[in-house]
């Protein structure tokens, strides 16, 4: 079994208070949402470590890739995702707040991917001019029944603006 990407051997550094190593990590994350998810591809990390102690500080980014389905044609899209990382690892790590921190290692696993998780699109979007669904493609009547159609609004329609035009002041 190979060592897990994201494990770093800390013993040394753990008894350097104020000492700091810098890293560069990479390694496949797996972190689905049901709108995106990460691809294949690595997350590179770069981050810093700082010894406090007891406690281990971590700060730094993280970079992968996503895909998921644009919300408005449901064609494939994606895209890079970055995210700043400034968390804290302590032996007995407070949950939702700090992150476990091992006697010789360090594995910053489950905050990059806490981290990136919250990074991902909820709502993707090929592009911001995306038009929906290719008419040809997508034969009419399909689509007709799905519910999450709120981006499918026009925000303005010619005729509304007529009918605007004519109030009974
Ligand atoms: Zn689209």
């Amino acid at each position: 079994m190979s060592r897990p990407p994201f494990l770093v051997p800390i013993a040394e550094l753990a008894q350097r208070p104020g000492a700091r190593l810098r890293v560069r990590l990479a390694g496949p994350l797996q972190v689905e949402l049901s709108s995106a998810r990460l691809t294949d591809d690595d997350v590179v990390a770069d981050v810093t470590l700082e010894s406090q102690g007891d406690t281990m500080t971590v700060t730094g980014t993280a970079t992968g890739w996503w895909e998921g389905e644009c919300r408005r044609c449901l064609e494939t899209t994606g895209g890079e995702v970055t995210v700043r990382l400034s968390e804290v690892f302590e032996p007995h790590p407070t949950e939702g707040e700090t992150y476990p921190l091992g006697r010789d290692a360090v594995d910053l696993e489950p905050a990059l991917r806490e981290a990136l998780a919250l990074a991902l699109p909820l709502a993707p979007l090929c592009d911001e001019a995306c038009a929906g669904p290719d008419p040809d493609a997508h034969p009419v009547g399909v689509a007709e029944d799905e519910e999450d159609e709120v981006d499918a609004q026009p925000a303005t329609d010619p005729r509304w603006g007529a009918l605007d035009a004519l109030k009974f002041d």
